[in-house]
């Protein structure tokens, strides 16, 4: 659940940039559009703007050029000199208004004085010159001076632009000039035609038509509209006297109102688009993200049980290893025990069961921070969190050891295990490897000290296995060399009856250059764990077999350790070798002990059989000591049993042991077999067995294991007695 919702967390992730990255690739396109547009329209705006500037001065030229067309003329000389109030009238007042629509016209006399006044197309009261006469009195001062300057021989022109009655408006002056010489107006005599034209709205409709300009209104102040746009009216001094202002052409925003409502759903199927893209992505990457995710649990978890295998553990403790130092986190492995039994006896889909239900059991007992992994095959890991005491642990593990020993059901019935427990605590700076290390020779220490149990790890257990692991080098090592610091000793086997040497046994020793001399307790299991103990059970074999040839009367027994057998082929092995060193297989005995028929089975048994039919004797070892019956005696196909020294010793001290021996040797006398007692150390003890028909007995009583040396004197002892 957890990892379907990271993958669509992530994916969302993807998403919004997917989609901040469209946004953005849209919204810059639009941008730069939009800029063109804006730009396009700021270049139109400058062009109007010019050329309405341009429009404004040709049209001051106009009113001048009208003027023109009427002030040199003969006639209007003649007037004016004359006064023809409606000659003037006519044709310089009502001409200029109808003709090219001048607002106002003034005549003016050469002492400065108006003589004539026209407003609006009719002749007017003189006051109106008064109001435009001191106005335009310094243009008219320059006009006499430069008329007086070219002698009156040219027409000057005075030209500006004025506010009269709070209107803008363009004030041309121009004398009037005759063509004829006798008409000839001197400086000092000229009248002067005025002409005002408003800059107004009829002017600007006039500019407008001319131009093909928008329409423009004239006003205080600057434009300031976001669509509108002006241009100040300039009076001779730059001073601005009103500005023109006009909504100008915006050729952008034609083209965006245009193009909007397309682009617009341009830009809804683009995003829909976008959306839809993206959609697809996003499912897709989540389909990718979660498939991602499917294919790391199942790499990291463990098909049969669900549980997060070994790599998962390990990523696990790898995550939460930082943390041991605020609270305390103990791993723990756990091992079933019998495991195989019952894989062997009832196949591995039992087992599956037995593994599946372990499992589900520990997962009960567990919090919700704690993880259950299954290592691998009846291996399993377990991180506890939380715990602050070692009773905790204790109590947890009591619970686990118990949950295991409870009966499984499977198809075929049910099926008895045990578990055994090994932990340490974690800590935060200790790698994860030495951890797992930890846990594992903690599991180690407790199958070693019998199982069903739960050992925490200490140092001295590391100590003490990292001897072994030298031991075990070391005994690598001799073997390799031929077994050189390896000896045999031999403890005789004695007729019950009269003491007579029957035969021996082969016990290892090891003469350890560190160590000093080693008896076969401080490393035969520890050859056992690690397998070498096969090749060391043939070296003993083939030692055993080049002495046997010395001692033709004499049975030689070499003990078999059951992990021998887990190789196959081990009788042809053995028989080889016996082969290679020229004895004949029926002055060998093997002794194995019961475990190996019940940890090896039936091929334990075929092994044994071919052995025997090559005739090899069988002995059982340490009889009495483990699972088996003395029914079970009656299935196995050995030549002898061997009874545990656990029972010998105790004779005549307990009545149980003493009837258990009885016991012993009536069966295997009912069954054919020879009955051997081991660790026979008193005359009682001896006396005793003797009694009760024992065959053979074996112990100190006698001789303990010595060198072959020694035997050969027992023997030469033995021969000079019958001989005497
Ligand atoms: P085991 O097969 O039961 O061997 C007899 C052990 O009892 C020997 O110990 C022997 O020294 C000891 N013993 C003999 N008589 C007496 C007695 O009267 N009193 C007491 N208390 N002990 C007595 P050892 O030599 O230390 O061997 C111990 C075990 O090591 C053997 O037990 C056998 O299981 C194993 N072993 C010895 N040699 C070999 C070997 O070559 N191969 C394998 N696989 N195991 C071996
Ligand atoms: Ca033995
Ligand atoms: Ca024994």
């Amino acid at each position: 659940m957890g990892a379907i919702r990271k993958a669509k967390a992530l994916s969302t992730h993807v998403l919004w940039v997917m989609s901040l990255f469209a946004l953005l690739a849209v919204g810059g396109m639009l941008f730069v559009v939009l800029q063109a547009l804006v730009g396009t329209d700021h270049v139109s705006i400058e062009r109007q703007q010019q050329l309405v500037r341009h429009a404004m001065e040709a049209q001051e030229a106009r009113v001048s050029k009208e003027q023109k067309s009427i002030t040199w003329w003969d006639e209007a000389v003649e007037a004016v000199n004359a006064r023809d109030m409606p000659w003037i009238h006519e044709n310089l007042g009502e001409w200029m208004y109808q003709f090219f629509g001048h607002d106002r016209t003034l005549v003016i006399a050469a002492d400065d004085r108006a003589i004539y006044a026209m407003e609006e197309g009719r002749a007017a009261d003189l006051g109106t010159a008064a109001e435009v006469l001191p106005i335009a009195a310094p243009e008219l001062a320059r006009l006499h001076r430069r008329f007086a300057e070219v002698e009156g021989r040219d027409a000057v022109v005075e030209r500006s632009v004025k506010m009269i009655g709070g209107r803008p408006a363009i004030i041309s002056l121009l004398p009037l000039l005759a063509y004829s010489e006798e008409l000839r107006v001197r400086p000092g005599e000229e009248h002067v035609l005025v002409s005002v034209q408003f800059v107004d709205h009829a002017f600007l409709d006039h500019i407008r038509d001319g131009y093909l300009l928008p329409k423009a209104r004239i006003q205080e102040t600057e434009a300031t509209g976001f669509d509108e746009t002006s241009l100040p009216v300039l009076d001779g001094n730059g001073n601005a006297l009103a500005y023109l202002a006009w909504k100008p052409d915006l050729p952008g925003r034609e083209i965006l109102n245009q193009v909007l409502p397309t682009a617009v759903i341009a830009g809804l199927a683009m995003l829909a688009l976008i959306a839809f893209y993206a959609r697809s992505i996003y499912r897709s990457s989540a389909e990718i993200e979660a498939g991602r995710l499917r294919a790391l649990h199942l790499a990291s978890h463990d098909g049969l049980t669900g549980l997060p295998n070994r790599s998962g553990v390990i990523q696990r403790l790898e995550r939460i290893l930082p943390r041991a130092g605020e609270e305390s986190i103990v791993l723990l492995f756990a091992d079933l025990d019998r495991f195989k039994e019952v894989n062997d006896t009832y196949g591995h889909p039992a087992g599956d069961d037995v593994i599946r239900q372990f499992a589900a059991r520990v997962t009960c007992l567990l919090g919700e921070n704690d993880m259950l992994g299954r290592l691998g095959g009846d291996e399993f890991a377990i991180l506890l969190r939380n715990l602050d005491t070692r009773d905790d642990i204790s109590v947890i593990c009591e619970r686990i050891l118990s949950c295991a020993s409870e009966p499984f059901s499977i198809e075929e019935g049910t099926a008895h295990v045990g578990v055994s427990i090994g932990y340490t605590f974690l800590h935060p700076d200790m790698p994860r490897s030495e951890s797992l290390r930890r846990a594992d020779i903690a599991l180690y220490a407790a199958k070693r000290e019998g199982r069903d149990r739960f050992v925490a790890f200490s140092q001295e257990m590391d100590a003490a296995l990292r001897a072994r692991h030298l031991i075990e080098e070391e005994l690598a090592a001799t073997l390799a060399r031929g077994g050189r610091d390896l000896v045999l000793h031999y403890q005789p086997q004695v007729s019950g009856r009269d003491g007579e040497i029957r035969g021996v046994e082969a016990l290892l020793r090891w003469r350890h250059p560190r160590l000093g001399f080693l008896l076969p307790g401080a490393f035969i299991r520890l050859a056992e764990d690690t397998r070498l103990v096969a090749k060391l059970d043939e070296w003993v074999l083939r030692h055993a077999c080049r002495q046997a040839r010395e001692w033709p009367d004499l049975t030689v027994a070499v003990n078999i350790s059951p992990c021998s057998f887990e190789r196959h082929g081990l009788a042809g092995r053995l028989l080889r070798i016996m082969h290679e060193e020229r004895v004949n297989p029926s002055q060998v005995e093997i002794e194995i002990t019961e475990s190996v028929l019940l940890k090896e089975g039936k091929n334990a048994a075929e092994e044994l059989q071919q052995l025997r039919s090559h005739g090899v004797q069988v002995a059982l070892d340490d009889f009495g000591t483990g699972y088996s019956s003395l029914n079970r005696l009656r299935m196995l196909k050995v030549d002898k049993v061997k009874i545990d020294r656990s029972f010998v010793q105790p004779i005549g001290e307990t009545a149980d042991s003493t009837a258990i021996v009885d016991a012993i040797v009536e069966l295997g006398h009912a069954l054919g077999l020879l009955v051997t007692a081991e660790g026979v150390e008193t005359e009682r003890q001896r006396e005793y067995l003797r009694f009760i028909g024992c065959d053979e007995i074996q112990g100190f009583l006698f001789s303990g294991p010595v060198p072959p040396e020694a035997i050969n004197e027992m023997l030469i002892e033995e021969r000079q007695r019958g001989a005497a």
